[in-house]
């Protein structure tokens, strides 16, 4: 892989750049819809140019199986489920009037916000952890490692329940802390940015923030072809994760291009087989 010190400028820049401006506007009390979307439709369009000239692997540039259409159905499914989510916390946040006060809200912004996302990340591990150990989630779940290649959109390849299920611990948490809306909102739009980077076909280096942060370099070991391989890497956003609770995954120079998973070899390729095969019957 080509790796010279271009490659160590895409990430911080994108990622640590994006999420500072979300924090900025959201931190000065701007509307989280005037902030929000138009800096990850940047960050993606960014992504994009990327992958189109700086790609990691050329083989993954080309669509396989129509996976661009069916990827572009999860992220319109996933981005709109996610701001309901965003809808309701507002909701019931607005309902209980501040009336769950354990959150530090003195803090400044970007301080609650670090705490929040730490909080959100911390859940999305633990359910992605337990989707690999426990059949039914499993189901939910295999399709995430269906693709056969590795590129921004397959962040966003999660079922629907999957993707609620993921999401319900981070957010009970900071809602029974009293978190405010406009941290909840941060702390998603930071998780749909890093997707972007973690599963980007971008020839770029994270250096010593692998350590931190879970970035593609680690995930690309996730996406192995057999399950026995891919029991690690869990990381959202953070790597401490993995490191802390003993799964990171053990590599050696680059993940293999050749993804997928051979143990589920029925998986769908299109968009609705994907949402229904969790409830078929598995034959033998
Ligand atoms: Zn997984």
């Amino acid at each position: 892989m080509r790796s010279h010190p271009f490659s160590y400028l895409p990430y911080p820049l994108i990622f640590f750049g994006g999420t500072a401006a979300l924090v900025a506007g959201l931190s000065q009390g701007l509307s989280y819809w005037r902030v929000g979307p138009p800096i990850l439709l940047l960050a993606a369009l960014l992504v994009l140019a990327l992958e189109r000239w700086f790609p990691h692997a050329e083989v993954w540039r080309k669509d396989h199986d129509g996976d661009t259409a069916t990827d572009l159905l999860h992220v319109t499914g996933n981005l709109a489920l996610s701001q309901v989510s965003l809808l309701l916390y507002t909701g019931v946040t607005s309902l209980t009037g501040g009336a769950l006060s354990w959150w530090p809200r003195d803090w400044p912004f970007w301080a609650q916000f670090l705490l929040g996302t730490a909080l959100l990340d911390l859940g999305l591990y633990a359910i992605h952890r337990a989707s690999h150990h426990v059949p039914w989630l499993w189901r939910l779940h295999a399709i995430h490692h269906s693709p056969r290649r590795v590129y921004w959109l397959n962040g966003q390849r999660r079922h629907l329940i999957h993707e609620a299920l993921e999401g319900a611990p981070g957010l009970l948490v900071l809602g029974l802390l009293g978190a405010p809306p406009a941290v909840v909102a941060c702390a998603l739009a930071t998780v749909t940015l890093h997707l972007m980077f973690q599963h980007g076909n971008i020839a770029y280096r994270a250096g010593f923030l692998r350590h931190v942060f879970a970035v593609a370099e680690l995930h690309r070991w996730h996406h192995q072809r057999l399950y026995a391989d891919v029991q690690g890497n869990y990381g959202g956003i953070l790597s401490v994760w993995d490191r802390l609770f003993g799964t990171a995954l053990p590599q050696k120079g680059e993940a293999p291009l050749d993804v997928g998973m051979d143990d589920e070899p029925t998986l769908p390729t299109d968009y609705v087989g994907q949402l229904t095969w969790p409830f078929r019957r598995r034959r033998g």
